[in-house]
């Protein structure tokens, strides 16, 4: 690999950059170029240890300021990431890959969520009741738990760290995120915009680092809630060891998302959204479709021809070449993984119906692979079962609805899963009967907008509750309800009661 000027990050502590002190450190690539730009330092147990005291402190500041004071920040945050889309696009494409269209696709949608938890203040409102017996009224509060954390995986550098914390310090908590090392450099830029939309020091802190930085978070006392994205088996340890150590924990894992493509769809609809779907962003999006259920031969032969011919069209290419559809993978061990996944498939029998593995493109260094799919792929083989995180996609041909439905449920996981059909009673069997957490119709990613919940089934989040929406909120604080009366002096008939307290 080639090496050009190499920049040294830091961490982002308390309002400042602030250098690491561990000696290790990790790389940081433009995948699109295949070179190494950056060393990112990989905090210590005792870095961590250090970041946690200052966020307490900040905690401390900012869980005291008034809610309206605390949106003012926000709004301020909101409207820099509007002001820096196109910086934090290119910033976002260089370290991932992805194409800066792409990018900014992530870019709104973290808005998106900024704009969910601009209604923190109606969303901590608590209940109130008047004499629930004996003059005394009830009411409950949401209280924001502390120190908390978040940790981030490499594929949405900018949408799931906002996405995952704006809520968390909207509702009064210090964050600490951990980035993905792969790529820190949108998230340290993020950490500028919330010092300059006026965040106390010390309330919002990026710490870079790997395994050793992730165990000293879940094993630190102070550190109170841990929301967790990335690969299952990772999101697995993550839930274990967190909810050991007594946190709240929520882990987003992986997927394998499925379309069902039913006999009445139209193919030339289903074939574009499908493509999108399934190869945008290098399929390297949870959500990302990965299997093509068809139903009927008749269906599949279609679906498969006509896919065939629009993956003849697509262009992988650098994260600013404007023409390429998607761009490289995050990493030459990825791209190896994915070719290992597709040549294990042809072996276990996979028919190859379009080849990406050795596309054209102008920079032989950079980690690309072109589209491949898979037809007649069954689900005993490797590539059915697990998550193949680049342009590999699948086929698997059924004969009805209720034999995609039961290959869908018996998946490990249970992250989205789409239909296209114009009938409504396909459509209401499918969303009735499927057990996966994010559900489409004729909608080929069903990611729920930012005041809905999101979350998957089964395998694909561990721990209760889910990311977005309303579940946030309730994630990222505590309850506390008061039972409260003011006695009337001139009422004086106070008397011991050692009975149970009744209405
Ligand atoms: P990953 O699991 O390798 O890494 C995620 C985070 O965990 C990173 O910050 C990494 O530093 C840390 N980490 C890695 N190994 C660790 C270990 N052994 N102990 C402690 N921490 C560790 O995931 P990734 O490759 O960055 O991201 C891709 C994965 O994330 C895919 O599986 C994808 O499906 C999943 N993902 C899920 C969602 C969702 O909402 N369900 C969203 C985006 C990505």
């Amino acid at each position: 690999m080639k090496t050009v000027q190499i920049e040294k990050l830091s961490h982002f502590i308390n309002g400042e950059k602030v250098e690491g002190k561990s000696g290790r450190y990790g790389d940081v690539n433009n995948p699109s170029l295949g070179v190494k730009i950056a060393e990112v330092p990989l905090a210590s147990a005792e870095e961590v240890g250090e970041v946690v005291e200052l966020a307490k402190k900040g905690f401390e500041v900012w869980s005291k300021i008034s809610v309206a004071r605390r949106m003012e920040v926000l709004h301020k945050f909101r409207a820099l990431l509007v002001e820096n889309t196109d910086k934090l696009a290119r910033l976002t494409g260089k370290e991932n890959g992805k194409t800066i269209d792409d990018a900014k696709g992530e870019i709104s949608r973290a808005i998106e969520s900024v704009d969910f938890a601009l209604g923190a203040p109606h969303l901590l409102k608590g209940d109130h009741s008047v004499n629930v017996g004996g003059e005394i009224n009830s009411y409950s509060m949401h209280k924001p738990l502390g120190v908390v954390t978040c940790i981030a995986p490499f594929n949405f550098p900018i949408m799931v760290p906002v996405a995952m914390s704006t809520m968390a310090v909207a509702v009064g908590n210090a964050m600490i995120l951990k980035p993905s090392e792969k790529v820190p450099l949108s998230a340290l830029l993020i950490s500028e915009l919330w010092t300059e939309a006026g965040l106390p020091a010390g309330v919002w802190n990026v710490v870079n680092g790997d395994k050793e930085a992730v165990d000293a978070l879940l094993e630190h006392k102070d550190v109170k809630a841990v929301s967790f994205v990335g690969s299952t088996p990772v999101a697995e340890a993550i839930y274990e060891k967190g909810t050991k150590h007594h946190k709240r924990v929520q882990a987003f894992g992986g997927g394998k998302n499925s379309m069902i493509i039913m006999p009445d769809a139209d193919i030339e609809t289903t074939v574009n959204s499908f493509i999108g779907a399934a190869f945008g962003g290098t399929s390297q999006r949870c959500m990302a479709i990965s299997t093509a259920i068809p139903v009927g031969e008749k269906t599949a032969d279609a679906f498969v021809a006509a896919l065939k011919e629009k993956i003849k069209e697509l262009k992988v290419g650098t994260f600013d070449d404007e023409s390429a559809d998607f761009g490289a993978l995050i990493s030459a061990e990825s791209k190896v993984n994915v070719l290992g996944a597709i040549e294990k498939a042809i072996e276990e029998g996979a028919v190859v119906a379009a080849d990406g593995r050795n596309p054209e493109v102008a920079h032989e260094d950079g980690f690309y692979l072109g589209a491949t799919l898979l037809d007649h792929v069954t689900t005993d083989m490797k590539i059915y079962k697990e998550e193949v995180f680049g342009p590999a996609r699948i086929v698997v041909r059924v004969n009805t609805l209720e034999e995609a439905i039961d290959l869908i449920n018996e998946h490990e996981f249970g992250n989205g899963v789409t239909i296209f059909t114009d009938s409504g009673s396909a459509a209401r069997t499918f969303t009735e009967n499927i057990e996966v957490g994010m559900v489409g119709v004729n909608v080929p990613i069903p990611i729920p907008v930012g005041y809905h919940n999101f979350g998957g089934w089964k395998r694909s989040t561990f721990g209760e509750g889910q990311m977005f929406g309303p579940d946030t909120v309730r994630f990222f604080t505590k309850r506390k309800t008061v039972s409260e009366r003011w006695f009337d002096t001139s009422y004086n008939e106070s008397k011991t009661d050692f009975s149970f307290p009744s209405s």
